[in-house]
């Protein structure tokens, strides 16, 4: 049995994985966040989402970075919690805006484009 990851959703192979690919020298690797070294054992860090998953990020390796822990919730905090509260706030806001205003044709009206006019439609009842 392993013990669950501090964000619950990612394998310890997969975050070590992650952070050896980052890696810029032996067992360190900048933060993702603050650009600050990461030593592997001795700080305590975590695999960031670059782009969070809330706002359609990846969960690809590549849109991964290990980032100190600190860093990573003060982030999270300050910018994804915020970021998708608004991307969710304009989803809202757009299924309840009306179709753009213009020109709607009648029924029973169709658009003739050898008399380049609106005629109407004879086929209709
Ligand atoms: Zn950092």
């Amino acid at each position: 049995m392993t013990s669950p990851t501090p964000r619950g959703r990612m394998s310890q192979k997969r975050r070590q994985h992650i952070f050896s690919e980052h890696c810029t020298g032996h067992h360190v690797a900048p933060c993702c966040i603050c650009g600050q070294p990461i030593h592997r054992h001795d700080d305590e860090w975590i695999i960031e989402h670059k782009r969070a998953l809330g706002l359609l990020g990846k969960d690809s390796n590549t849109n991964c970075g290990p980032a100190h822990k600190a860093c990573a919730d003060v982030k999270t905090a300050q910018q994804d919690i915020p970021a998708i509260a608004r991307a969710k706030r304009m989803a809202q806001a757009g299924a309840k805006k009306k179709p753009a205003r213009g020109f709607q044709v009648p029924a029973g009206v169709v658009f003739d484009w050898k008399k380049r006019r609106y005629v109407r439609n004879i086929a209709l009842p």
